[in-house]
């Protein structure tokens, strides 16, 4: 039978693109549908977004550590010239995507897609059928079902807040929570976090996560652990929170900030067969859902992965060396790095350390407090650690971090732990000196 495409993505974020473009260029007749904006939500309302809005505090951290070190004055976050800035940066991002699809021969199709059946979508009432199928619509935020939810903004309202309100409360205590606390707390705001229980980034270090609420609570920000969260009421001047244990609140902007869930529940996966469950969408170890020429990738796959773009691009370039036929391979997840944009960051890669704490038996953990480190201290930074992970075989295979500089000094980390590499191998790399990379380097 005669298709209309050789492969058509739902969806046009990570889980799409990464894949799509390079099967494109080896000349595959292919389709993407998009009913919002091209490029998903990491390029268009979500960690690019994030990182702008993080930048100036960043740099007024620096600023503040140089106190009468050769630096003086601090850092004033202007939020609707910060905000200016990444709307000149991240709104023109959905069109470059399209324009890169389409310059690569692929044809977008614009609207929600719906299965007609295995091989077929009606897209805005138009019929396309395609020999494989690729759901990537990824997740959206997940709102507690409570009265009043109506005036509780999520993440992608925030990062496009015009004015930074007097005062900010946030539901939840994971990424999103813990990052736009940072920020606010930065550009001036008061910030309540609200939680159910007394644990924060629960799958970071908890060592360090301590380390980073006992910063976030001596820069003002408010921690209210143990609650449930009753209704939010609209009043003269803002909203009031109310909660269990006599929780009562005033504010001015509520942030729900409890989860993702998957987009599966509206492409009519019934009418194609395809099983789903509350946390998206079952796959094999080729991405296949139970219909075997329909696939999942990235965020909507349900599997207790990290949902993050890497993974999300990881899952696309595998299924493009399928689709091409350069391979048959099952996928073959690598060491998944992950970190959270607080100010310091906490970013970790591997055999995490509750892991590694929880089977001494397996593992040798060595701790690092670079406050002995005279090139950390070149920025007074006088909170900064590092944990490494080794096996009984000496070879490292974890890494976490707490420091301003903990993303790129893990990026050095991802390669040696996924290649299995020896301390005796490592000992051979020649870094640039004086850097991080050095610097953790000599720890190894
Ligand atoms: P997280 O999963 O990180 O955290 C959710 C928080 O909400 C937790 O504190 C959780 O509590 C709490 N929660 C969950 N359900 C309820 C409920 N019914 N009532 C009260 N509290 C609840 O989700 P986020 O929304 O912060 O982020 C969503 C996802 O986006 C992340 O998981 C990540 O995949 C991605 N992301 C990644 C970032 C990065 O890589 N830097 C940045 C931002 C987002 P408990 O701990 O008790 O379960």
């Amino acid at each position: 039978m005669a298709f209309d495409y050789d492969v058509l993505y739902i969806g046009s974020g990570q889980a799409t693109w990464n894949g799509a473009v390079p099967l494109a260029k080896q000349g595959l007749k292919l389709a993407v549908a998009e009913e919002a904006l091209f490029g998903g939500m990491c390029s268009n309302y979500g960690c690019n977004a994030k990182i702008v809005l993080d930048h100036p505090v960043e740099l007024a951290r620096q600023v503040e550590a140089m106190q009468d070190r050769g630096v003086e004055g601090s850092i004033f976050i202007n939020w609707s010239d910060l905000m200016a800035h990444k709307h000149e940066l991240i709104d023109p991002q959905s069109h470059h995507n399209e324009v890169r699809l389409t310059k690569e021969g692929i044809t977008v199709f614009k609207g929600h897609a719906d299965f007609v059946d295995a091989h077929t979508v009606s897209i805005n009432g138009k019929m396309v059928t395609a020999d494989k199928i690729v759901i990537a619509t990824g997740q959206r935020p997940h709102r507690l079902d409570i009265p009043g939810s109506e005036f509780v903004h999520d993440s992608t309202d925030f990062l496009s807040i015009a004015d930074m309100p007097e005062h900010v409360t946030i539901f939840g205590g994971g990424y999103i929570a813990m990052e736009f606390a940072t920020i606010a707390n930065a550009a001036g705001a008061k910030v309540d976090i609200i939680t159910r229980s007394d644990k924060y980034l629960r799958s970071f270090p908890q060592q360090y996560v301590t380390r980073v609420v006992a910063d976030l609570k001596r820069r003002g920000v408010r921690f209210i652990p143990n609650q449930t969260i009753e209704s939010v009421e609209e009043t003269v001047d803002g909203f009031q929170v109310k909660g269990q244990n006599d929780l009562l609140l005033e504010t001015d902007y509520i942030i729900d900030a409890t989860g993702r869930q998957p987009n599966h529940d509206y492409l009519n996966l019934e009418a194609a067969g395809v099983e789903s469950t509350d946390r998206g969408i079952p796959v094999n170890d080729h991405l296949q859902t139970n219909v075997a020429n329909i696939y999942a990738a990235g965020d909507v796959v349900d599997h207790a992965l990290p949902k993050t773009t890497p993974v999300a691009a990881f899952d696309s370039r595998y299924l493009a060396s399928q689709f091409s036929g350069d391979s048959t391979e099952p996928i073959d997840y690598p060491a998944i790095s992950t970190v959270v944009f607080t100010s310091p960051r906490i970013a970790q890669v591997g055999v995490s350390v509750a892991e590694a704490e929880a089977n001494p038996e397996k593992y040798q953990i060595t701790n690092v407090d670079y406050q002995s480190d005279w090139f950390r201290q070149v920025g007074n930074e006088t909170e900064a650690y590092l944990t490494l992970i080794f096996n009984q075989e000496h070879v490292l295979v974890g890494a976490a971090e707490m420091s301003h500089e903990a993303v790129n000094s893990m990026n050095t980390f991802v390669p040696m732990i996924e290649m299995g590499l020896t301390q005796k191998q490592l000992q051979r790399f020649i870094y640039l000196f004086p850097s991080i990379e050095y610097t953790g380097q000599r720890r190894l």
